[in-house]
């Protein structure tokens, strides 16, 4: 898979080649994805609040390794956002929100409609019998408020083909 421009892009790219799960996903798009277990490092990370890191150029994600599933998803897919949309270099994601970056958001937004989908590949049955809503959907996968208005064509998209399967 090639850069992007923007989320929508990438789920139109990962609804149209049936990707349903993340290790899929990051097998199709060449992302080496390994988990932070040296034990010094491991104590910076947890002390400045850094849950995942990305190389853009080596298509490499590090991710701390104690995360919570959720958590460590959403970081995966987070990385996964700025490396696809091409953001240059090595940002750090420190689990307090960034404010007013643009590049934060994108790679925000990446996360969340990947997350969604995966989420509905996985559990379809029971995610279209247990939220009735989009709101109430985002709510389950600690998607901040703000974002969710957003994020109403892709979730629309994601809704569409999964009615339809
Ligand atoms: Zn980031």
């Amino acid at each position: 898979m090639a850069n992007f421009n923007n989320y929508k892009e990438i789920l139109n790219a990962v609804i149209s080649q049936n990707i349903t799960t993340i290790d899929e996903f990051l097998k199709r798009t060449q992302i080496k994805c390994t988990e932070l277990s040296n034990f010094d490092l491991e104590q910076y990370w947890i002390k400045n609040q850094v849950e995942a890191t990305y190389a853009s150029r080596e298509r490499l994600i590090i991710v701390r390794a104690d995360l919570m599933p959720l958590v460590k998803n959403k970081a995966i897919l987070h990385e996964s956002g700025h490396i696809l949309l091409g953001h240059v270099g090595n940002y750090l994601l420190s689990s307090t929100p960034v404010s007013g970056s643009n590049i934060e958001h994108s790679a925000n937004m990446v996360s969340y409609v990947l997350l969604l989908w995966f989420a509905y590949c996985e559990h379809s049955d029971e995610i279209t019998q247990t939220f009735l809503t989009y709101d109430e959907l985002a709510v389950a996968y600690e998607i901040p408020a703000d974002d969710i208005d957003y994020l109403k064509d892709a979730f629309y998209l994601v809704h569409k083909k999964i009615t339809k399967a």
